[in-house]
């Protein structure tokens, strides 16, 4: 039919009276452009619950008498909600004697304490029986005209219990003989069930309503088949454990057709072939958000936007393991075990063998791990007898992991690459395997070690291979003018996704990417700043392929960077504090760099943008050492000093640099010479050299007098200097020298002191806020590797720090 569409809601979207209505707004929209097929699911938890009464009723636990009841009321109540008087009660005829029916057959079990696979799939059919009724009661209800149908009487299968499979030439015949005279009627149809030739009901497997909507969309010859469920369609990964997984927009039928093999069970993975072959399109969409995207699957291959394309996952597996020593004794091994297997209808998900005679992994469901084992045992009595063969290893809680794209065909060292960051993540698969086509690598390893593996590898190889995200802690005059650097970059080879921002107040997060020039208004409405909730989060759930930039200057943040870096979370900072508290923090951080190969950029702590820190460590990584460093590092000082030579009076000068914000709100930060003596200690530092802030000796320009006064006094008092500093001055000028306050690292020491220093020296005839860096080495041993230029200002520092960020990134993607 051409215009017939197939819309199939799963329990997710069935699961209250508020999503049953959104449902109808669904189909009540799509009716106005289509006819519509409805499949529906059992409401949410229903089949699981009609196994957990199968259970109890098994071990004849008389709970399940209770758990019936509530059911029951369920139902019940759910249509009291949105269903009136005389229409619910024909539906609750109907709930009645489904209800009677299932009463029945689990006394009958309960009393035989056993049941057959016949029974079982009878009691499971009961949940899409109810929902169905329930359904079509409600379109009609919003008086558009519907019909329930059970699927027994559509689809015919064989006696598969629990898996059943579809008969599709009868099945042909009985959907359009019921469904074709269905005129006018939206059909309402129960999912995941058929029926022998006897009549007996059967189900296709756990989540077999997708299933029974790709047979009617295929017999019916629909022109699209929806999915309706929970998420935004087809993400890179499961969203639900991984928070970083992204949708996917468009997929060819194999690609589904391969994630939901291997474990995406967003759609049941026989869905996808009826419709391929007619070319029928699948969408996959969000009850919950029905204006979002979703997925589109067809038969387009669409470019893809990571390296891979997906991961998927399986769990609840064992890994059974059997080691020969049998060599030529031993023939045909692996078919033996996989023929004694299959007839005890034990599934074999993966199997790993270089040479099957000596050995193999074979991956079961847990719950058919101890008859493998039991079937393997007893084929194998001889060879375990002779001590050809050792017993078989049978390691539960295992997952399978299969990640699937185009790129592995080419491979280029993906695999590699692939592995490589699960080794460095302390993940080492137990067995893997490349399928033939050589577009998928599967490994198997502890459940207990799946999720970070797969966030890896989402994260590395599926989201993007371009994107690196960030956190920007501090949007003050350097965090801002960041922002405003990001906002313009074009064209970098990184994708930079901003997960998160905060300033000392607020924090906001969004996991696909805050607009860097809207942060600092949405920042308003943010939660509350929680620096230990902050670390927590991009630990826990970002820990790759993120950069945490600390523009805040604080402590507490530098107090956090150990737990970072430990955790794979990279630094980029213009912040002095860690790296100037203990020697040990220090050594500490650094060696997590090496060790966790990990990322911390501090380029913008000495000179800001101009590049020093890299410098020094270039020379030391080539072999030459450095002899000395001198240098005026403070813009801030050489301001003050190029004022005093012009005889502004001291006093004035520090006012004025305070006004034209050179100077820290209290000038004594400045005059103390500590912004300097954290400079040359991290120079020191950086170079190797192991040294505490305490060894470092500092001329402070704060007198013994005015250290402890307010900083209203301090500005009033320090005039009582003026003449003072007028006179050193004046006695330098005499010899045609000029004051620079300067720092020296040498023979291991760092000492800072203010100096006259020739007026045509390089220091002396400094200008403005410039910082120059004479750095001796062996190589330039009598002319020192000058470095010279604007060492402070909001835009240079953000310059640089932006760059340490770059430097990162482009590490980080492939
Ligand atoms: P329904 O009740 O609609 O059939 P399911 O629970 O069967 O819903 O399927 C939807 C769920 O599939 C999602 O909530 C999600 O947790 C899970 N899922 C697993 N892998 C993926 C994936 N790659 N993309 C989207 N969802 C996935
Ligand atoms: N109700 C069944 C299940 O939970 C089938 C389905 O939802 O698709 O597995
Ligand atoms: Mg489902």
């Amino acid at each position: 039919m051409e215009n017939l569409e197939v819309i199939k809601f799963g329990g997710t979207s069935l699961s209250n009276s508020a999503l049953l209505k959104s449902a109808v707004s669904i189909v009540s929209q799509k009716r106005k452009q289509a006819k519509i097929a409805v499949i529906v699911s059992a409401m949410g938890g229903v089949t699981d619950q009609l196994l957990q009464l199968l259970e109890m009723a098994k071990i004849n636990d008389s709970k399940w008498i209770k758990k019936l009841q509530d059911l029951k009321e369920r139902h019940v109540n759910t249509a009291l909600e949105i269903i009136s008087g005389d229409r619910n009660k024909s539906l609750f005829r109907v709930f009645d004697s489904i209800f009677a029916e299932l009463e029945l057959n689990l006394r009958y079990i309960s009393k035989h304490q056993e049941m057959s696979s016949a029974q079982k799939d009878l009691v499971l059919s009961t949940g899409e029986r109810l929902s169905c009724h329930l359904f079509a009661a409600l379109l009609q209800e919003n008086n558009i005209p519907a019909q329930s149908f059970e699927s027994q009487h559509l689809i015919r299968t064989d006696n598969q219990y629990g898996n059943a499979k579809v008969d599709f030439k009868v099945t042909t015949q009985l959907v359009k003989g019921v469904l074709f005279p269905v005129n006018g009627n939206i059909p309402v149809i129960t999912g995941y069930i058929g029926s022998t030739e006897n009549g007996e009901i059967t189900t296709l497997g756990r989540s077999g309503s997708d299933y029974t909507a790709g047979i009617i969309g295929k017999i019916l010859g629909a022109r699209k088949v929806e999915i309706w469920t929970d998420v935004n369609g087809v993400f890179t990964t499961d969203p639900n454990s991984i928070p970083t997984a992204l949708p996917i927009p468009n997929l060819h039928y194999s690609e589904m057709a391969e994630m939901a093999h291997f474990g995406a069970n967003v759609l049941h993975p026989s869905t996808v072939l009826p419709l391929e072959q007619l070319n029928i399109p699948i969408v996959i969409k969000n009850t919950f958000d029905p204006a979002a995207q979703g997925t589109l699957v067809n038969s387009e291959k669409d470019t893809e936007t990571g390296l891979l394309r997906s991961v998927s996952i399986k769990n609840d597996l064992a890994l059974i393991g059997l080691k020969s020593y049998g060599l030529e004794k031993i023939r045909s091994l692996l078919t033996r075990a996989l023929t004694v297997l299959h007839e005890k209808n034990v599934n074999v998900y993966f199997n790993a063998s270089a040479y099957s005679n000596l050995g193999f992994s074979l991956a079961v469901s847990g719950s058919q791990a101890a008859v493998a084992r039991k079937q393997l045992v007893s084929e194998f009595s001889e060879e375990l007898e002779l001590k050809l063969l050792e017993p078989p290893v049978v390691s539960s809680d295992i997952s399978m992991i299969t990640v699937i794209g185009n790129r592995l065909y080419q491979d280029n060292g993906l695999t590699g690459k692939i592995l490589a960051v699960l080794a460095d993540n302390r993940i080492v698969p137990m067995a893997y395997a490349k399928e033939v086509e050589n577009r998928r690598f599967t490994f198997i390893l502890p459940t207990l070690k799946a999720v970070p593996a797969i966030r890896l590898i989402n994260d590395h190889f599926c989201i993007s291979s371009k994107r690196v995200r960030l956190f920007i802690a501090g949007v003050g005059t350097i965090g801002g003018a960041l922002l405003n650097q990001l906002d313009s970059l074009e064209n970098d080879s990184v994708e930079y996704n901003i997960i998160g921002a905060c300033d000392s107040k607020k924090m906001i997060w969004n996991n696909h990417g805050l607009a860097p020039g809207d942060i600092k208004n949405q920042l308003a409405d943010g939660d509350p700043t929680d620096w230990s909730f902050i670390v927590d989060k991009l630990t826990s759930e970002f820990s790759y392929r993120t950069i945490f930039v600390d523009a805040t200057g604080k402590s507490v943040v530098a107090g956090k960077y150990k737990k970072l870096l430990e955790c794979g979370v990279h630094i980029a900072t213009p912040s002095k504090i860690a790296n100037t508290s203990d020697q040990e923090y220090f050594d500490t951080l650094q060696d997590l760099t090496k060790s966790r190969k990990v990322y911390f950029k501090y380029e913008t702590t000495v000179g800001a943008g101009l590049p020093v820190i890299q410098t020094i460590k270039d020379l030391c990584e080539s072999g030459d050492k450095i002899e000395k460093i001198i240098g005026s590092v403070s813009g801030t000082m050489t301001y003050l000093f190029g004022e005093l030579e012009k005889g502004q009076s001291f006093s004035e000068s520090i006012i004025k640099a305070r006004e034209l914000g050179y100077a820290e709100p209290d000038p004594r930060d400045d005059l103390s010479g500590e912004d300097v003596a954290r400079k040359f200690l991290t120079l020191a530092r950086t170079i190797g050299h192991r040294l505490e802030r305490r060894d470092v000796k500092v001329e402070s320009l704060v007198p013994d007098a005015l250290s402890n006064v307010s900083r209203d006094d301090f500005i009033k008092m320090i005039k009582d200097y003026d003449e003072l500093w007028h006179d050193r001055v004046e006695q330098a000028k005499d010899e045609n020298k000029v004051l620079r306050y300067i720092g020296r690292f040498e023979d291991g020491q760092v000492s800072i002191d203010v100096q006259a220093v020739p007026v045509d020296s390089p220091i002396g005839s400094l200008k403005g806020t410039d910082n120059l860096l004479a750095i001796y080495t062996g190589r330039y041993h009598n002319y020192p590797l000058i470095i010279q230029g604007p060492g402070a200002g909001r835009e240079v520092t953000a310059g640089g720090l932006l760059s340490d960020i770059q430097k990162i990134g482009n590490n980080l993607i492939y």
